[in-house]
C-alpha cells in the first residue's frame, strides 16, 4: 500500500483526467456504488446519464429517484432481461447492440459527465459485443467525462483498459441463508 502511494508521489501529477472506472466481482455492490457516485457528481452540477443495458424484473428504487433530478440524471434501460432466461438469443444481440449504439452516442454528444454503462461487463463476456470496438470507443470518450461500467466478470481487456478497478468481494450476502431480497436494499 505504502509503495503505491509513494510511487504516485514520484509520478508526474496529472491535475485533471477523464477516468474509466470499473466495478466488478460477486459482491453486492457495484451499481449501488455507482450510484452514489451519481449522487456525488450531480452535487457539483454534472449531469449523469445511467444506461441498463441487461433489464431486471424488480421494480428498481433508483428508477423512481431518476424521475426527481430530471434535469441531472438521465436513465435509459435497455436490454431484453437476462439472456440466461432467454429463448431467443437473436433478439438479445440485437436488443445489446442497439444499447450499445446509444451508448456510444452519448460518448459522442459528450453532454453528460459522468456516464454509467452498468452490467456492460456482460455483453462483453458473452461475446454480444466486440470487446476492441467496445474499447476504441470508451478511449474516445471527451476529456471531461467519465465512465463507469459495472457488473461480474468483467473481461481482461476491460480491466486492462480501466483507470480504477475496484473487485466486489461475496463474503457474505443473506441470500445465501434463505433471505429473500429486501426493499430499498436489493431493489
Ligand atoms: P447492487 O445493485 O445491490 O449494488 P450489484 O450491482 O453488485 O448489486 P449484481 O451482480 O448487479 O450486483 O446483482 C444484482 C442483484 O443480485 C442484487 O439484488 C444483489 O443484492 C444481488 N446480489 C449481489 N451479490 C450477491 C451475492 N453474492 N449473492 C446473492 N445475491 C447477490
Ligand atoms: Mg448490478
Amino acid at each position: 500500500m505504502f509503495l503505491r502511494v509513494h510511487q504516485g508521489m514520484d509520478n508526474k501529477k496529472i491535475r485533471k483526467k477523464s477516468l474509466l472506472l470499473l466495478f466488478t466481482g460477486n459482491g453486492k455492490g457495484k451499481t449501488t456504488s455507482a450510484l452514489g457516485l451519481a449522487f456525488r457528481a450531480m452535487g457539483h452540477g454534472f449531469p449523469v446519464c445511467m444506461i441498463q443495458f441487461i433489464k431486471g424484473s424488480w421494480r428498481y428504487g433508483e428508477l423512481e429517484t431518476a424521475k426527481l433530478f430530471p434535469t441531472l440524471f438521465e436513465l435509459r434501460v435497455m436490454g431484453r432481461g437476462f439472456t440466461w432466461q432467454s429463448e431467443d438469443l437473436d433478439k438479445d444481440v440485437a436488443a445489446a447492440r442497439e444499447a450499445w449504439a446509444f451508448a456510444e452516442k452519448t460518448i459522442r454528444e459528450g453532454h453528460c459527465r459522468l456516464l454509467i454503462l452498468d452490467e456492460l461487463t456482460y455483453l462483453l463476456s458473452y461475446g454480444m459485443l466486440d470487446e476492441q470496438a467496445v474499447l476504441t470507443v470508451l478511449a474516445s470518450r471527451p476529456e471531461n467525462m467519465h465512465i463507469v461500467v459495472t457488473g461480474r466478470a468483467a473481461t481482461p481487456g476491460l480491466i486492462a483498459a480501466a483507470d480504477l478497478v475496484t473487485e466486489m468481494l461475496d463474503i457474505k450476502h443473506p441470500y445465501a441463508k434463505g433471505v429473500m431480497a429486501q426493499q430499498g436494499i436489493e431493489f
